[in-house]
């Protein structure tokens, strides 16, 4: 017996009614691994990731993480499990400061369920939000009110609530969309950080944005598994290009 892969996705499909969004898929990833999902709009890039989060159910095949089978938990069951993706601005309250937001994330890890937080762990949530802040790059806007931010900072500002629950596995779907070249570039570097330290899992439209800074691409064309590999064998890859082309 061959150790179980850290994630692995065995013959992964998605159905809407008729239509197959994501086809037989099977793919597994290694720890700490930086990984992009590429592929051109409408490949089901989206839909793998939501089966990933466990936002979706797949319709066939199974998901097991670190040897589990998780396929069709609920999502808070991934979220125990150490499963967490950043786009989640549903979970945002935007009349509350950035530091409440964060520091609240933090004190779900302890108290879940509890309304009352003890003293210390109060203490431990504020402190540890001031370093995620810090981490993200916000810390000069810890007391702003969420509504006030700017795009690109509300994308950061998931990253840390996220960081919060010190996810062993960090899902991200198109985390510079929308974002400056600025901005871009300083999350394209934050990105890279956090992989040092943890499994990423990045999904991606623009191919280019994650060639330089991925180990492992993966590629996703109507639905279907198209090429895996790294950067170099991603780029010499015709039938990838053809794709990448023919969508102009
Ligand atoms: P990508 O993120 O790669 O652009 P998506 O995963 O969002 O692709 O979508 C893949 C295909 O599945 C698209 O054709 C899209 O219209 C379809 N699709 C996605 N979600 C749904 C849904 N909830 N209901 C019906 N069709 C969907
Ligand atoms: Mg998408």
């Amino acid at each position: 017996m061959t150790a179980p892969a850290f994630l692995d996705v065995r013959n992964v499909s998605r159905h809407f009614g008729h239509f197959k969004a994501l086809s037989d898929v099977t793919v597994s990833f290694a720890p700490n691994q930086l990984t992009a999902i590429i592929g051109p709009n409408g490949a089901g890039k989206s839909t793998f990731f939501n089966v990933l989060s466990g936002a979706l159910t797949p319709t066939t095949g199974e998901i097991f993480f670190q040897g589990q089978n998780i396929t069709g938990l609920a999502p808070h069951e991934y979220a125990r499990r150490g499963i967490a993706k950043s786009f989640q601005i549903t979970n945002v309250f935007k009349q509350l400061s950035v530091h409440e937001n964060v520091r609240v994330a933090a004190q779900m890890r302890y108290s879940r369920f509890d309304i009352l937080t003890p003293r210390h762990q109060l203490r431990e949530a504020i402190d540890e939000a001031n370093a995620l802040l810090e981490r993200v790059g916000l810390i000069q806007l810890r007391d702003k009110t969420v509504a006030d931010l700017a795009h690109g900072q509300q994308r950061s500002l998931e990253i840390a609530m996220a960081l919060a629950a010190s996810p062993k596995l960090l899902l991200m779907d198109e985390p510079t969309a929308g974002m400056s070249p600025q901005e871009t570039t300083a999350m394209m570097d934050l990105i890279v950080e956090l992989a040092e330290e943890r499994t990423v899992i990045l999904v991606e439209h623009k191919m280019k944005l994650v060639m330089g800074i991925c180990e492992r691409l993966i590629v996703l064309h109507h639905g279907e598994f198209l090429a895996q590999g790294t950067p170099e064998d991603i780029r010499n890859n015709d039938e990838v290009r053809r794709v990448y082309l023919g969508q102009g």
